[in-house]
């Protein structure tokens, strides 16, 4: 059994910012998960990131994102907007330069044990940890349109969470449901890949081609590390003003990149429509009904619908005693700690009392300076207290 002070779960932006900040104040981390596995597995191939060259990984602002790009020489006006691929060889960096060894396994399941956790590796040992960081992201969290596709086969449609590339004979008449970033980005590589037909239904207007700028956002995440606990302090209608921001700058915008690469012969904008019910026909063909009384027929039904939280779905979570939850989103004190003490849970699981920034990258850095120090203050409380024991 190994034995560590900290485990991280998880190795996403998340986790390795964690970690690397946990290595360079002097707790070395075990930690579990594919590396960037959500970015390499579950991010369409091809695609672009919506951040700027300023989001990075690092706490202690050395090894950024424009450090990596300044020692290869490239200017970061250059690769705007930034293909996934780069950020994923940055990580690989980053990774490297914080020295930290990720084990690619999965955690089955975690457990309190004498005071400390054991964690079950995907049947392959166990690990038992004095504290844990878990950062699970969200693709446990996929939410599904049940009425819209509760009689289709399940390999007739798609969640664009396990969607990365496109197959032109599957997906040559495509349906996407839903109307934000991932549903037209997926629309423009289906028009790149050449197939015949898109069609993208949603039931809002359609958002505005325009620059995203999220400048706004880093007076936020300043205040985020200096004040504890502030998003969660704030009155409700600062919060919800908050979140609002966040929404007109995500959702009611898309990336004008995508425009030159979505012809109106091939992808056909549904606004103000839902679709209500799809079936196979004997023939194999999609018969789609939407809302406005149309029929489409397709061949295959992507839902770009977007994610839910639900901390339950986190498989090592599931039957987790003591975790409090309140709508899906785990409890957390002003260090990130759920209710479970010894346990921190970080990424979009803390956006619910720690301000929407946490489901991005940006707040990697912030996430690691509010649960690291605390992390140690918990790590030589108990270790005083075993001196004291002996
Ligand atoms: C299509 C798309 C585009 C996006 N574009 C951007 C963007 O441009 N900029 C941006 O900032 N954000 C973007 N995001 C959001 C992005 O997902 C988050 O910023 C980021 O991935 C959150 O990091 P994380 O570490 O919390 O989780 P993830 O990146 O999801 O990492 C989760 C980690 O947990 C591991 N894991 C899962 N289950 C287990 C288990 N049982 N045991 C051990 N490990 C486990 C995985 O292997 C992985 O290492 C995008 C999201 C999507 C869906």
């Amino acid at each position: 059994m190994v034995d560590t002070s900290l485990l991280v779960i998880g190795a996403g932006p998340y986790g390795l910012a964690v970690a690397a900040y946990a290595r360079h104040r002097g707790i070395e981390p075990t930690v579990l998960g594919e590396p960037m596995g959500f970015w390499r597995e579950h991010m369409p191939r091809g695609m672009f990131l919506r951040s700027g060259p300023d989001w990075h990984l690092d706490a202690t602002n050395v090894h950024t994102f424009e450090a990596y790009l300044a020692e290869r020489g490239v200017d970061p006006a250059a690769v705007d907007p930034i293909p996934v691929d780069l950020f994923l060889a940055y990580a690989t960096w980053f990774q490297e330069i914080a020295g930290l060894h990720v084990r690619p396994q999965l955690v089955t399941a975690l457990r309190r044990h004498e005071g400390a956790f054991e964690a079950d590796l995907d049947g392959r040992g166990t690990v038992s940890a004095t504290t844990v960081v878990a950062a699970p992201g969200i693709s446990h969290f996929t939410n599904i349109p049940h009425r819209a596709v509760a009689e289709l086969p399940p390999e007739r449609f798609t969640h664009t969470c396990f969607l990365t590339e496109v197959d032109r004979a599957r997906d040559a008449r495509t349906l996407i449901i839903g109307g934000r970033q991932s549903a037209f980005e997926w629309a423009a590589l289906l028009a790149d890949a050449g197939v015949d037909e898109v069609h993208v239904a949603y039931r809002h207007d359609t958002p505005a081609f325009a620059p995203a700028d999220w400048h706004f956002v880093d007076p936020m995440i300043d205040q985020t590390v200096a004040v504890p606990g502030w998003f969660r302090h704030l009155p409700a209608d600062q919060q919800d003003a908050v979140a609002q921001r966040f929404w007109a700058e995500g959702r009611l915008k898309l990336e004008p990149w995508l425009t030159p690469r979505m012809p109106e012969s091939v992808v056909h904008r549904h606004p103000r429509t839902e679709v209500t019910r799809c079936v196979e026909l004997p023939d194999g063909d999609i018969r789609a009904e939407l809302s406005t009384g149309d029929v489409l027929l397709v061949d295959h039904v992507v839902l770009a619908t977007g994610y839910r939280a639900d901390i339950t779905a986190v498989p090592y979570l599931a039957d987790l005693p003591g975790l409090e939850t309140i709508d899906g989103f785990p409890v957390l004190d002003e260090h990130m700690q759920t209710s479970v003490p010894g346990l921190f849970l970080t990424g979009f699981a803390a956006t619910h009392d720690f301000g929407p920034f946490f489901g991005f990258v940006r707040a990697c850095p912030a996430a690691a300076q509010i649960i690291v120090p605390e992390l140690a203050r918990l790590l030589e409380a108990r270790a005083e207290l075993s001196g004291q024991s002996r």
